[in-house]
Order: C-alpha cells, then sequence, then structure tokens
C-alpha cells in the first residue's frame, strides 16, 4: 500500500536545541513555554542527548531532582538517530518507534549534524491517511486499560502513577460517579514545574484538564484525527453514550494503523468482520423470505377451512374481471351458504360444526378442476367459488356437482327440514365482464340469488346469465333443484 508522505512536515526543523552544561529547568522552562514535547543536547552540530516530557515525569519523582542539575547529567544518552537519506521509508519509521518505545527520533545529515526531529505526531502530520482513517473506528485503536487517579490525588501521586505504568497520561475520574470529569497528562506536569508549586501538596483538580474533550467508540479514526489537531492534543478520553470511561485513543496508537503488520491485522480483522456479517446478513435475508411467504398465506388464507379468505378472493376476482374483459371470456360465481346451519350448532355443538365447514371447503375444492379456479370462505357459512372461463352451463355443472359431492359427506342433519344430511344452497351468476361493470356486482347479484334460493326451499341453486350492462339486477331468474 502506498501511503503519500510529505517530507517537509514530516522533520521538523523547528526543536530546542541546548547545550548539555545548561541547567535542567532552564531545558524544562523552555519545553514547557514553546510546548516541546522535548529538548535535544547538542554540542558541534551533533545530537548526543534528549530530555523528554517522560524524563521529566520520571524526575519528578526522584528525591535527586534538584534545580541545580544539569541538562547532561538527566539527559538520555545513546541516541538512536535517523539519517537524512533513511526518511522516506514510512513503515521502517513507524518500526523505529515501537521497537525502541521512543518518540523523537533526531534527524542527522551526512555528516552526522541536527537537522530536525522526527515524531509520531510529526509522522502522522505527514501523513496523508485520510483514506484508511475514514474507515477506521476509534474501537480499533482504543486502549482500554487506562491508569486513572481522582481529583484529590496530588501531583506527586500522579507522576508516580505514570512512571510506574510508563504512561504520558492519568485520567481523572469523579470519585462518585467514576464518570471520568479531566485529565492529566505529561505536558501539565512539565508546566506545573516551570510554576514552581509543590508536588505534594497540589492536587489534580488545580492542574488536570477539564472539561473533558471527549470522543465516542464509534468516531472515525479521521474526525479523532482533526479533534486531535484543532485541540493541540495527543490523545482523548473515549466515553460510551452513557459517559463512562471506555478507554483511550492516542496519537501513537493511531499511528500503528499505518503500521504494515498492524494494517495486515486490521484488514484481516475487518474481513473476518465483514464475512461474519455477509453470512448473518444472508441468513436474515432467508429467514425473511420464509417470514414473508407465510404472511403472505397467512393473509391469503382461512384459518378454519384453509381455503382462500375474503381479501384473497377479492384480489383474484379483480385481475380475472380484468383479464376476462380483456379476452372477453366468461366468468362464473357461486355462492354457497349451508342450510340451517345455527340448528346444526345448536344441536351438534359449535366444535362439530366447524368440522362440517372444513368437510364443506373440502367438497368444494374437489369439484373444481382448473387452476384459475378459486374456493374462497366468504364468511361464516358461506363459501364462493369463481370459475375463470366458466360460461352458465359450466357452472351449472359444477353447482350440481356441488351439491352431489356435499350430500355424499352425509353429514347428518336432525334439525334439517329439508334434508337428513347437511345442504348447501346456491346463487350462480354468469357473465363476460366489462370494464363500465365493477366485479362487486356480480356478488351482489349472487348474494341476491342465494337469498331468492333460501325464500324458495333450500338445497337448491338459482343461477342467472347477466348479458348487458343494464342487466345488473337479479331479474327472471331460473329456479333449479
Ligand atoms: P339459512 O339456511 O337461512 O342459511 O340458516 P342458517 O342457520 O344457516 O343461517 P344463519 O345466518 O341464521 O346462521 C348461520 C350460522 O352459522 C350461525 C353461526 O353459528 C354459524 N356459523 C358461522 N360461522 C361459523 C363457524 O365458523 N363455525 C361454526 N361452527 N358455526 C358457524
Ligand atoms: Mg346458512
Ligand atoms: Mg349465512
Amino acid at each position: 500500500m502506498d501511503i503519500p508522505v510529505s517530507p517537509d512536515s514530516l522533520i521538523q526543523s523547528s526543536f530546542i536545541a541546548l547545550a548539555p552544561e545548561v541547567r535542567v529547568q532552564v531545558a524544562i522552562d523552555a519545553m514547557a513555554e514553546k510546548r516541546a514535547s522535548c529538548v535535544i543536547a547538542v554540542e558541534d552540530g551533533k545530537p548526543v542527548g534528549i530530555l523528554t516530557e517522560r524524563d521529566v515525569v520520571r524526575l519528578t519523582t526522584q528525591s535527586l531532582f534538584q534545580v541545580t542539575s544539569t541538562l547532561a547529567e538527566t539527559m538520555t544518552t545513546g541516541l538512536v538517530v535517523l539519517n537524512l537519506s533513511e526518511t522516506h521509508d514510512t513503515f521502517a519509521l513507524t518500526q523505529q518507534f515501537s521497537k525502541h518505545r521512543i518518540r523523537h527520533l533526531p534527524v542527522v545529515d551526512a555528516q552526522g549534524e541536527i537537522v530536525g526531529i522526527v515524531t509520531p505526531h510529526s509522522l502522522r502530520r505527514s501523513l496523508k491517511p485520510e483514506y484508511l482513517l475514514r474507515h477506521m473506528r476509534v474501537t480499533e485503536v482504543l486502549q482500554p486499560d487506562v491508569i486513572h487517579g481522582f481529583p484529590g490525588n496530588s501531583v506527586w501521586e500522579l507522576s508516580a502513577q505514570m512512571t510506574q505504568h510508563r504512561v504520558s497520561c492519568v485520567v481523572i475520574l469523579d470519585p462518585e460517579s467514576h464518570l471520568p470529569v479531566g485529565i492529566v497528562t505529561e505536558r501539565d506536569i512539565v508546566k506545573f514545574h516551570k510554576l514552581g508549586l509543590d508536588v505534594k501538596t497540589v492536587s489534580a483538580q488545580e492542574i488536570m484538564s477539564s472539561p473533558l474533550s471527549t470522543v465516542a467508540p464509534l468516531d472515525s479514526l479521521w474526525e479523532v484525527h482533526e479533534r486531535m489537531m484543532a485541540l493541540r492534543v495527543r490523545r482523548l478520553v473515549v466515553v460510551h453514550a452513557s459517559g463512562e470511561l471506555a478507554g483511550l485513543v492516542t496519537q501513537t496508537q493511531m499511528l500503528k494503523v499505518l503500521d504494515p503488520v498492524e494494517t495486515y491485522r486490521i484488514m484481516a480483522q475487518m474481513q473476518v468482520l465483514i464475512d461474519r456479517q455477509t453470512q448473518e446478513l444472508n441468513r436474515l435475508n432467508q429467514e425473511l423470505q420464509l417470514n414473508n411467504q407465510t404472511l403472505t398465506q397467512l393473509s391469503a388464507v382461512d384459518e378454519l377451512t384453509q381455503v382462500a379468505n375474503r381479501r384473497k378472493l377479492n384480489d383474484v376476482l379483480r385481475e380475472q374481471w380484468e383479464r376476462l374483459a380483456q379476452h372477453r371470456q366468461p366468468l362464473s360465481v357461486l355462492m354457497c351458504d349451508v342450510d340451517y346451519f345455527k340448528a346444526y350448532n345448536d344441536t351438534y355443538g359449535h366444535l362439530a360444526g366447524d368440522k362440517c365447514l372444513v368437510r364443506i371447503a373440502q367438497a368444494l375444492l374437489s369439484v373444481t378442476w382448473q387452476s384459475s379456479d378459486l374456493v374462497a370462505r366468504y364468511g361464516g357459512e358461506e363459501f364462493l367459488v369463481l370459475l375463470p372461463n366458466a360460461d352458465e352451463r359450466a357452472a351449472e355443472k359444477v353447482a350440481q356437482k356441488i351439491q352431489a359431492q356435499v350430500a355424499s359427506l352425509q353429514l347428518v342433519h336432525d334439525g334439517s327440514p329439508v334434508a337428513d344430511y347437511l345442504t348447501l344452497s346456491i346463487g350462480v351468476v354468469s357473465v363476460v365482464p366489462d370494464r363500465q361493470r365493477s366485479p362487486e356486482v356480480v356478488l351482489n347479484i349472487a348474494d341476491q340469488l342465494l337469498y331468492q334460493a333460501k325464500q324458495q326451499g333450500r338445497n337448491n341453486y338459482i343461477l342467472k346469465l347477466l348479458v348487458s350492462s343494464s342487466d345488473s339486477e337479479a331479474t327472471n331468474p331460473i329456479l333449479l333443484s
């Protein structure tokens, strides 16, 4: 992966260079004043030692620390330096930082003279990692183990914590709620020294940065980067939506994102995550499809009899009406109602009544044969049979078959005055649909015909052929039984 680097911003040419014999307090004051993270001891143009903020914190806890000490006495010698020619290799640079656990690399020219320093900060600034950072979240570099203290802790206690755990900051928690309220960094300790205050009596409360500027675990690293630049800080406290401490995001951690090994690890992690999410998505999709099928079925099927329900009937009727009108083909509708069914329930009970309805529905299904035929439960003990492409002769045959089929079930009905067994009355309408008429017309007429069949004795059917648009009333029906 090619990561663009801008060399001008990589090598920080303005840094604090002091002679090794200056007093350490001078070095600390200079760091505080310039907000610098280190002082380089330079002799004859060559770097010979370094004093960093971390060193100042360490010194704070050592009783040996005296304002009269010189930089030479306190600085770290045996510097890891970088040749100017090596600065193009970004990945090698990031590895130097993590290998030596350092944060400053002096850069020297061919003569060994210092030309500037490279820090994780300048490296991060010189990279153009937007594309990487925009796609990564705080959680991916989050340091969950954070050293924390309380507002009442002394500066000495905080410095001891930082030194012991080798960390560059302590997050200050509210003693009651344990929510983060501030942060004390190495820089604050350096500033503190400039003021010449007592390390044992001054408390965190007085020197901590507060209120805290925080980020959320799901913020992108790019947002974090922008915020760090704007606030001129090197770390941000991460809090959950509840306000509870989630961890820290540091510049060093963010830089690791650009380390090749780390990048591959993260990419592999992302791939696993994507695979898992894809699988889960596929599973959910399948479940959804099944649910949709079940729902569609549920919304189309009558629960008791398992034939189509009224909603399905209306849909099919509308579709067929349109289609048959276009092809000038007939449609027949049979409205069937069980005779004296109330009496049946009263005699044999509602459950027995239910069983009869199921048997009758099956009988109706058994007499239809075309795939476009539809049997639907229209109401309590009323069924509707829709026969597309069937004229009145075909419809009449079906009506007769239905009655024969129901008779053959021999569902004993002692309470019926018309037969020993359960019977049906049927209103039959045949029509060639046309778009001037609404399909509901046939339902109304079938209902009127059924009523007439009931009036005229039950266990029979009345058939009517509708011929013209104006012929919408059940006049001159033919009673057949
Ligand atoms: P008619 O010959 O005039 O149709 O007389 P009927 O008794 O069948 O008609 P009515 O409309 O007076 O009563 C219909 C009965 O159908 C009343 C109700 O108890 C019964 N019924 C409706 N739905 C169901 C059902 O889902 N299960 C059972 N067991 N009975 C039902
Ligand atoms: Mg009835
Ligand atoms: Mg009825």
